[in-house]
């Protein structure tokens, strides 16, 4: 079949499935034909939670990870180490440190990494809401967990800069293995080796 070739209302959703990533025309094609042999309430059911998906899930007023209350399901655990946070550019790379099991501190999601060509500065992420949570004192250990490329190299170096400070120890994630640019790919064993080999430049 030709593109467009579909009923218009299988096409609007063919179309909007391959506005995501990772999704070609053919896969977006594969997944809405897969939807349309679907029971009705369970049609129903993908409907309604993706209405609502925006007001459920929120940012967590602390570190900025997903949640669905006013902090995250790590914030509110008491078994965690406040003293020592991590700091990542996107809420994604959580699941990715939580699934090494070899981290029991708190995080903090910058929204993403230092871009000056693109406008993007240290105004952008969430560098003040950092500060604050540096004010309370509970703080000892930072890591940054920034990408391992040019802009994630750049963001690490700027953090550390404006972290430096009496009582703090700043170290940074270590990429022995090639981890690349994006720690969502990362696999729980080179995450648990590149948190246990950090080091304190
Ligand atoms: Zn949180």
């Amino acid at each position: 079949m030709k593109q467009g070739d579909y009923p218009q209302a299988l096409e609007a959703v063919i179309h909007l499935l391959g506005r995501l990533p990772g999704i070609g025309r053919r896969t977006a094609e594969r997944l809405a034909l897969a939807m349309m042999e679907w029971p009705e309430d369970r049609l129903q059911d993908l409907g309604r939670r993706l209405e609502t998906l925006q007001q459920s899930v929120t940012a967590c007023t602390c570190c900025g990870n997903l949640a669905e209350a006013d902090l995250c399901r790590i914030c509110s655990d008491s078994h965690r180490d406040r003293h020592l946070v991590c700091i990542v550019e996107d809420a994604a790379q959580i699941p990715v440190f939580e699934r090494s099991r070899s981290y029991r501190g708190l995080y903090h999601v910058l929204g993403g990494r230092l871009l000056p060509l693109e406008g993007k500065g240290p105004e952008q992420l969430r560098i003040r809401e950092l500060e604050d949570r540096l004010q309370t004192g509970d703080i000892t250990e930072i890591i940054i967990a920034t990408g391992s490329d040019v802009e994630g190299e750049a963001t690490a170096s700027y953090l550390r800069e404006i972290l430096r400070r009496e009582n703090l120890t700043v170290s940074r994630i270590a990429f022995g293995v090639p981890v690349g640019a994006d720690l969502s790919y990362a696999d729980p064993a080179t995450i648990a080796m590149a948190i246990n080999t950090r080091r304190t430049p």
